[in-house]
């Protein structure tokens, strides 16, 4: 089975996660791993580095550690590409107009502060899941 990289970002941790653990779990993904945590900026600019030379990326790394995210391991048949339909497009007011069922449309409030993470391709996946959780869930 495929693995992915979730992450509930900042802004949806305190009104949002159950309602995004209960879509997880009852879109039949299995959550191999789970830890809470806030980012320190180094953190937040490894996990990003790929966006570093994006307008957004200070913003988007002082949003990052404003609070404590969830991290989750999310196992499933083709999951990397289930969980990134499931998000929504990176853009709420589009995710309204296309996806209005996904959590980007229901719970994002701008582009930015866009409630949820997940790895955009396995390759990511492996290396996002082995930076957050370390080596001993490699296999
Ligand atoms: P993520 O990587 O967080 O799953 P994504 O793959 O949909 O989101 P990316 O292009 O990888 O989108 O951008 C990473 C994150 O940077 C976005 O989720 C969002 O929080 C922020 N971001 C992207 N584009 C913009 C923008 N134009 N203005 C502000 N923030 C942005
Ligand atoms: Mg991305």
């Amino acid at each position: 089975k495929q693995k992915t990289l979730a992450v509930i970002k900042p802004d949806a941790m305190e009104e949002h996660r159950d309602t995004i653990l209960e879509e997880i779990r009852g879109r039949g993904f299995s959550v191999t791993q789970l830890k809470e945590a806030v980012l320190s900026r180094e953190m937040a600019e490894e996990f990003y580095k790929e966006h570093k030379e994006k307008p957004f990326f200070k913003q988007l790394v002082e949003f990052m550690c404003r609070g404590p995210c969830m991290m989750l391991v999310l196992t499933k048949e083709n999951a990397v590409e289930e969980w990134r339909a499931i998000m929504g497009p990176t853009d709420p007011d589009q995710a309204k107009m296309t996806s209005p069922d996904s959590l980007r449309a229901r719970f994002a409030s701008d582009m930015l502060h866009n409630s949820v993470h997940g790895s955009s391709n396995e390759l990511h996946a492996e290396e996002k899941i082995r930076f957050i959780f370390g080596d001993i869930c490699s296999d």
